[in-house]
């Protein structure tokens, strides 16, 4: 039976929106190209808004197996500054992921793992798994397939739109024993060359993600000696030699757009537009819009238009990212922001104001007493 939705790619985006849409008694078929569990490249820290929304799909377990995060300690030029981050959570994406699908599943989706879509320019579904290919015309498509997916290829109109100079993202995740923060702490580098996040996971694994300057990179030698080149900054020297030889994961460049809708597909998470990840708020924004565009998708099954989704992801978007991309052009500038910082950080009132345009949660600072001139170079 054809399906009345088909999602392609079960990430945060794709698992609510298909979990979203089934729960309301749509059939649903979600696919994704990978086997779960997977790990992916990411700082892993859920904001406090996306724990909301965790909790509202009643996903409390989850939530609890997570590890609280209490502090973000930021390094910018040659100092550090500690940051109460109450609220956040810190948790795998193989295990984020996978309890979403879970959730998907539970509330009545159909899953094809190892299975990859594509849509033709005559709007059909093409499913391609090592069985062989399926053709499928649902009412409508729903594009959940990440920065790096192509499954509106053959879609001129989706043509992504790369911010100039815009930074690529590279992870690695290493054994529970390595030296780095401990749990709790998110340890946020930055160089002029990119930043580096660096948070211990539940299990005692370290995932480390950054978003980088291709010329940086190339520099160096790749990510992962550019990414020990910025630990050794702030002194970090021990992680530093554990990651010089680890094998990173690399994403395609980060800032980008496109149309998110076109008559009955529509795109969201990443395949919605990205920009670059400082504030750690790519999940939230990826679960929240899945909810919105459920909302949207269930009546245009019946109409199979989703251009409406194009002014609504607007709305929903527009203000978190134009903060995202403020902080992250200005952290692009470490030898501007890190005097700047300074004083912000002395003057509570401005203080305040740092933390929320930092997270849009209400961050905010520990005492002064946490803050320290860094001893690195
Ligand atoms: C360096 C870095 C650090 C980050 N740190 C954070 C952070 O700390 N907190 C945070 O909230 N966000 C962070 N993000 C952002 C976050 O990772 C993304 O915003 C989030 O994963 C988006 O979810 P998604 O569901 O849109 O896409 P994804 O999670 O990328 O899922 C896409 C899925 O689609 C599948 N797929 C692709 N193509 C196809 C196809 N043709 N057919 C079927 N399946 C397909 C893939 O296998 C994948 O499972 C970070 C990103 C980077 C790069």
């Amino acid at each position: 039976m054809t399906p009345d939705v088909v999602v392609i790619g079960a990430g945060p985006a794709g698992s609510v929106a298909a979990a979203t849409l089934a729960r309301r008694g749509r059939a649903v078929l979600l696919v994704d190209g990978a086997d779960f569990p997977r790990e992916k490249v990411c700082g892993c820290c859920l904001s406090a808004r996306g724990v909301a929304t965790l909790e509202s799909l009643g996903l409390h377990d989850l939530v609890a197996s997570g590890s609280s995060l209490e502090t973000v300690t930021l390094g910018v030029g040659r100092r550090t500054w500690s940051l109460a981050f109450p609220g956040s959570r810190v948790l795998s994406r193989g295990v984020l992921d996978q309890a979403l699908l879970d959730h998907a599943r539970r509330c009545g989706t159909v899953f094809r793992p190892r299975c990859r879509g594509t849509v033709t320019t005559e709007g059909e579904v093409v499913l391609r798994t090592t069985d062989g290919t399926e053709r499928l015309r649902p009412a409508i498509v729903l594009v959940a397939d990440g920065l790096g997916g192509r499954a509106l290829r053959n879609h001129p109109e989706f043509a992504w739109r790369k911010a100039r100079g815009a930074r690529f993202g590279a992870g690695v995740i290493t054994a529970a024993d390595a030296p780095g923060p401990p749990p709790g702490e998110l340890e946020m580098l930055v160089d002029p060359d990119g930043y580096l996040g660096v948070v211990r996971l539940p299990d005692g694994r370290l995932d480390l993600a950054a978003a980088l300057d291709v010329s940086g990179a190339q520099t160096h030698g790749g990510p992962g000696p550019l990414a020990a080149h910025i630990l050794r900054r702030f002194g970090r020297d021990a992680l530093a030699r554990e990651i010089d030889t680890s094998t990173w994961h690399g994403t395609p460049v980060l800032t980008r757009r496109r149309t998110v809708a076109h008559a009955n597909i529509a795109c969201l998470g990443d395949a919605a537009g990205y920009v670059e990840p400082f504030t750690g708020e790519g999940m939230t924004w990826a679960m929240q819009s899945a909810v919105s565009l459920a909302n949207l998708a269930e009546t245009a099954v019946e109409s199979g238009s989703m251009t409406p989704w194009i002014a609504a992801h607007r709305r929903l978007t527009r203000r978190d990212r134009r903060r995202c991309r403020m902080v992250s052009l200005a952290m692009r500038h470490p030898r501007i922001v890190g005097p700047a910082l300074a004083l912000m950080t002395n003057l509570p009132i401005l203080r305040r104001h740092l933390s929320t345009v930092a997270s849009g949660d209400g961050l905010t600072t520990m005492p002064s007493s946490s803050e320290h001139a860094h001893a690195g170079s």
